[in-house]
C-alpha cells in the first residue's frame, strides 16, 4: 500500500489512521509536534459535546458515524461516548419554531428526536429555572435527541493510538513537520528536524495550524483560528455523588442558544461554553510555546489565558437559567482555539496543484470519525460514499480564499453560530464583491440581491411591482407563511407571468463557465462525461460528470464552439479544479493530446432571453437567422446583436423559447441596453431567481447539489436521458451498466401540495403511510401550474398518484406524487 504520512495526532488524524488501517493500508506514519500522550491541539481540551442534527445531510451523517464509532471504542468496559442525549432549549417563539424545523432535518436524515414542552425539559434537566428568566422570557420547550451525548475526545485519541499501533501504524511524537518535499508535481515526503519521512500521500490533519501547513506547499487553506471560552464551575451541592467519574455526566448536554451558551456536567461541576463574546482571532505567532515536558491540561498551545471580562455577562445568563449556579463560582476557564471557515463547513480533499497532498481540517470532534471515514474512502477508492460538495477544499472561489475574506466571514460565522438563520439569509458583508456588467441597470430597476459564491444575483426587481396590479387573477399566488415569505416577493409571480406570456431577461452571468481548448479537448470531455460530445461544432450537450461508482459529481452543459474549443457551464469551482487536474494529467501523458481548461466566468457575461416573444425582440437587433432552422434547440452559433459579437445558445432553464446570449464583459451593458430597448414594445422585463426557480421546477430541471449529488446515480435521479446510448469507456460507465441491471431502491419524485397553498422550502421529511420515508430537495410555488411543487427522494415503490405527507414546522401537509414535468411535457414552447 502507498506510504502515507498523516500530520497531526488529534481526533481527526488518529481516526484517519484507524480508518485507513482497518481498510488494509499498512504503511502509515502519524507525525505530531506535541507529545503523543497529550498533543496540545484543540482535541486535548475539547469538552466533546456532540449534537448531531444539522441542516446538512452530510454533516449529520458524519456525526452519527462518529457517535457509533466512539460508542464502540471501549477500554475497561468504558466507551468513548456517553450517550446522555442532547437538549436544545427555546426561550423565544422564533427559537421554538427553529427547533421544529431542526427536528425536520433530524427526521429527514434519520436521527430520532422530539419536541418536548417546558415541564418535560425540566424533567430531563431538573436544574433549569422553572420560572421567569431575568427579562421575562421562560423556557418554552426543547428539542430532545436521545442519541446525542459526550465524546471523550482526548481518551479516544489515546485508544486509537494504541489500536492503530497494534495494527502497524507508526507514530512520531514531539516531531514538527517543517516542510513538504515534492517532485514533478507530486508529494514525496515531509521534512522534520530528524530528517525526511518519505511519502506518496500526505494528509494534513493539523487542525487550526492548517493554514501554516498549506503555506508550505503554496496552498491557501481558508480557515481562521478563533478563541472560544470554556469554563468549569466549583461543585454543585445538587450534583454531589450523582456522577461517579470526575468527568462523568448523566444529564443531557444542553444548549441555550438564545444566549449563545452550552452546558455539560463534569462530575459534580458544570462546564459552560460561550459564543456570546466577541470573535477573538488568534495570532499564530503568539501561541503559548509549551515544551513536551510542560504540556498539561492547563498548559498547551491551543489554550490561551481566560479573559474573565468577556465571560462575565454570560455568567449572569448561566445563573439565570440554572439557579443552582448561584452557589458556585468559576473555578477554571480558558480561551480555547479552534478553526472557523467562510461557510462553516470542514475542509476536505486534495490540493489541485500538488498531487498527493490532502487536507482534513476545520473539523469538530462531532464530525471527526465520519470525516476520517470519508477521507479514507477518498484516498483508497478516490471517492467518498458521502456527498462532500459542501466540504470540498476547492469549493471556494479564489476571492473567497483571501485572508481578508476568510477573516471577515469566519468571524461572522462565529457571531451567528447559534442564530436562527433563514436558509436564504445572505451575509451582510462583504457584498458587491462580484457583480455582472448589468449590475448598474439592475440597481436602477430596484433589484433585490442575494449573494452566492461572491456574486450578486437579483431575486426580483421592484420595478416590476407595478405589474402586480395587472396580474391576472389566476397568476396570483397564495399568501406565504412568515418564514417562507422571507427573501421572497409576490413580484416573482409577475416576473413568471411575463416570462411565460411575453419575454424576460435573466442575468445568467454568475453560473460558472469554463473554456476547454486544445487538440485533446474532445478526448478529455468524452472520457469524463456521460454525453456524446464528439459532434460537429455548434452542438450543445447536457450531460453528467460521474464518479467511478456512477454517482453524479456534477451536471454540465458542453457547447462545441470549434473543433478544438468547448465552452462548459458547470456548477462550482470544484468542477473547475477537477477538470483542470484531469486536463493536466492528460497533457502530461500525451503531449499531442494537450488540453487547457480556463475559468472565463468573470471575463464573460450571459443574458437568458426567454419567452414566447423572445424571437420578436431578437429580430429587432440581429439580422442572423434565429428561426427553428437557423438555430435549432440545443445548438449554438456566433451571431451579432447590434454589432456586438455574441455566442447564442438555444437553451432555456425556464422552459421557454429563447437563447443564452454570451459575450465578453466589456459589451455586457450595451447588450443589456440593446435588448431592453428592443423588447420594450413586447413588454420585456428583467426577471430574477425567484421566478426562475419556480419555472425550472415546473419543467423538472434538476439542480445539482440540491436535487442530486454524488450519492445519486443518473437513472434514479431522472437523468437517464443524459447518458448517451451505447457510449462506453467514460468515467463511471461500468458502474452504470451494473446498476442498470438492479432496480433502483429510490427515486427523485415530483410532488404537488394538495391544498394548493402550503409551501415548503426544502429538506423537510416526507412521510409515506405515516412513516418517514424520504426528504424534500427543491421546492417552490409553481406560478404557471398554480400549485406548490416539491421534489423529493422517496422509495422507488412510491409512484405517481400516491399520497404522501410533508412535515413543515411540525405540521403534516398532504401532497401527491405527480407525473413530471408539470409544464409543457411536449416541449412545444421550447421548440418554438
Ligand atoms: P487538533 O486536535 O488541533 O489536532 C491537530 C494536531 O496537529 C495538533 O495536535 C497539533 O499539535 C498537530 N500539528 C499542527 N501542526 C503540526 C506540524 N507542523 N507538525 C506536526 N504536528 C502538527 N467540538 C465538538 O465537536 N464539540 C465540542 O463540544 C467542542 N467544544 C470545544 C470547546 C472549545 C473551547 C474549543 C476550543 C473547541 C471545541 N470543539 C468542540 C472543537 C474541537 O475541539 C476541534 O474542532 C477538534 O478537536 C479538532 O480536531 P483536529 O484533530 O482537527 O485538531
Amino acid at each position: 500500500s502507498p506510504r502515507v504520512v498523516i500530520i497531526g495526532a488529534g481526533i481527526v488524524g488518529t481516526n484517519l489512521a484507524d480508518e485507513l488501517s482497518t481498510r488494509g493500508w499498512t504503511n502509515i506514519t502519524v507525525v505530531e509536534q506535541g507529545p503523543l500522550e497529550l498533543a496540545g491541539g484543540s482535541t486535548s481540551h475539547a469538552p466533546g459535546l456532540v449534537f448531531q442534527t444539522n441542516p446538512s445531510k452530510t454533516m449529520t451523517e458524519f456525526a452519527s458515524y462518529t457517535v457509533d464509532k466512539l460508542l464502540s471504542l471501549t477500554a475497561d468496559g468504558v466507551s468513548c461516548f456517553n450517550q446522555v442525549g442532547g437538549l436544545e432549549l427555546a426561550t423565544t417563539e422564533a427559537r421554538l419554531e427553529d427547533l421544529k424545523r431542526k427536528l425536520g432535518y433530524a427526521t429527514s436524515w434519520g436521527i430520532e428526536g422530539r419536541i418536548i414542552d417546558a415541564d418535560e425539559c425540566e424533567k430531563y434537566y431538573p436544574l433549569l429555572n422553572p420560572g421567569a428568566l431575568a427579562d421575562g422570557r421562560r423556557v418554552l420547550g426543547g428539542l430532545l435527541v436521545p442519541s446525542d451525548g459526550l465524546a471523550s475526545a482526548a481518551r479516544a485519541v489515546q485508544l486509537l493510538i494504541s489500536k492503530t499501533r497494534a495494527a502497524g501504524v507508526t507514530y512520531q511524537g514531539s516531531t514538527a513537520v517543517t516542510g513538504i518535499e515534492q517532485a514533478g508535481g507530486k508529494v514525496t515526503g515531509v521534512q522534520t528536524a530528524d530528517g525526511v519521512i518519505p511519502a506518496d500521500i500526505v494528509v494534513s490533519c493539523a487542525g487550526f495550524w492548517g493554514r501554516e501547513l498549506g503555506k508550505m506547499v503554496g496552498l491557501k487553506v481558508p480557515l481562521l483560528p478563533l478563541a472560544h471560552q470554556y469554563v468549569k464551575t466549583t461543585p454543585l451541592d445538587s450534583l454531589r455523588g450523582v456522577n461517579e467519574l470526575p468527568n462523568g455526566a448523566s444529564k443531557p448536554i444542553l444548549r441555550y442558544q438564545d444566549r449563545d451558551l452550552y452546558f455539560r456536567e463534569h462530575g459534580d461541576r458544570i462546564g459552560i461554553g460561550s459564543y456570546a463574546h466577541k470573535p477573538m482571532p488568534v495570532d499564530m505567532n503568539a501561541l503559548p510555546k509549551v515544551g513536551a515536558e510542560d504540556m498539561s491540561d492547563h498548559n498547551m498551545p491551543s489554550r490561551l489565558d481566560f479573559t474573565l471580562e468577556d465571560f462575565a455577562p454570560s455568567w449572569e445568563d448561566c445563573q439565570d437559567l440554572l439557579p443552582a449556579l448561584h452557589g458556585t463560582r468559576i473555578e477554571d476557564g480558558f480561551n480555547g482555539i479552534f478553526s472557523f471557515t467562510p461557510d462553516g463547513g470542514p475542509l476536505m480533499g486534495e490540493s489541485p496543484d500538488l498531487d498527493g497532498f490532502f487536507v482534513a481540517e476545520a473539523v469538530w470532534v462531532t464530525h471527526s470519525a465520519g470525516v476520517a471515514k470519508a477521507m479514507a474512502e477518498l484516498l483508497i477508492e478516490s471517492q467518498s460514499r458521502t456527498d462532500l460538495h459542501g466540504c470540498e477544499l476547492t469549493r471556494f472561489e479564489e476571492v473567497q480564499t483571501s485572508d481578508a475574506y476568510v477573516s471577515e466571514t469566519s468571524q461572522q460565522n462565529f457571531v451567528e453560530i447559534y442564530d436562527v438563520l433563514h436558509p436564504l439569509q445572505p451575509r451582510e458583508s462583504p457584498r458587491d464583491l462580484r457583480v455582472s456588467p448589468f449590475n448598474v441597470r439592475q440597481k436602477e430597476l430596484g433589484a433585490f440581491f442575494l449573494e452566492s459564491a461572491g456574486w450578486e444575483r437579483p431575486h426580483w426587481f421592484e420595478a416590476n411591482r407595478s405589474l402586480l396590479s395587472e396580474l391576472p387573477v389566476e397568476w396570483q399566488a397564495p399568501e406565504r407563511d412568515e418564514w417562507s415569505a422571507m427573501f421572497s416577493s409576490p413580484i416573482s409571480a409577475a416576473e413568471a407571468w411575463k416570462t411565460r406570456t411575453a419575454v424576460g431577461l435573466y442575468d445568467m452571468t454568475p453560473l460558472k463557465r469554463l473554456s476547454v481548448v486544445g487538440p485533446g479537448a474532445e478526448a478529455l470531455l468524452q472520457r469524463l462525461s456521460t454525453g456524446n460530445i464528439a459532434k460537429k461544432p455548434g452542438a450543445v450537450t447536457y450531460c453528467l460528470l460521474l464518479a467511478d461508482d456512477g454517482g453524479i459529481r456534477s451536471d454540465v452543459t458542453v457547447a462545441r464552439l470549434a473543433e478544438e474549443e468547448f465552452q462548459l457551464g458547470v456548477n462550482s469551482n470544484v468542477d473547475f479544479d477537477y477538470l483542470r487536474v484531469e486536463a493536466r494529467q492528460q497533457s502530461l501523458a500525451d503531449s499531442s493530446q494537450w488540453v487547457h481548461v480556463s475559468d472565463i466566468t468573470g471575463s464573460t457575461c450571459c443574458i437568458g432571453l426567454w419567452g414566447p416573444l423572445a424571437r420578436e425582440v431578437m429580430g429587432k437587433v440581429s439580422t442572423d437567422d434565429l428561426t427553428n432552422d437557423g438555430l435549432k434547440y440545443f445548438r449554438t452559433k456566433e451571431i451579432s446583436v447590434g454589432g456586438i459579437p455574441v455566442t447564442a445558445m438555444r437553451l432555456s432553464y425556464v422552459g421557454e423559447l429563447g437563447w443564452e446570449l454570451y459575450t465578453t464583459a466589456e459589451y455586457g451593458l450595451k447588450l443589456w441596453d440593446l435588448l431592453f430597448e428592443a423588447g420594450r414594445e413586447h413588454g420585456i422585463i428583467a426577471a430574477g431567481r425567484g421566478a426562475f426557480n419556480s419555472m425550472r421546477l415546473e419543467k423538472g430541471y434538476r439542480l445539482w447539489g440540491t436535487d442530486m449529488t454524488s450519492q445519486h446515480q443518473p437513472y434514479e435521479s431522472g437523468l437517464g436521458f443524459s447518458v448517451a446510448k451505447d457510449k462506453t469507456g467514460f468515467v463511471g460507465a461500468e458502474a452504470l451498466v451494473a446498476r442498470k441491471e438492479q432496480p433502483a431502491a429510490r427515486a427523485l419524485r415530483c410532488l404537488t401540495v394538495d391544498d394548493g397553498t402550503s409551501l415548503v422550502l426544502g429538506k423537510e421529511p416526507v412521510f409515506v403511510g405515516g412513516s418517514a420515508a424520504g426528504y424534500v430537495t427543491s421546492a417552490a410555488y409553481g406560478y404557471t401550474v398554480r400549485k406548490p411543487i416539491a421534489y423529493a427522494w422517496l422509495p422507488a415503490s412510491v409512484s405517481v398518484g400516491d399520497p404522501v405527507e410533508i412535515e413543515y414546522f411540525g405540521r403534516r401537509v398532504a401532497a401527491t406524487v405527480t407525473a413530471e414535468p408539470l409544464f409543457d411535457p411536449g416541449m412545444e414552447r421550447l421548440r418554438g
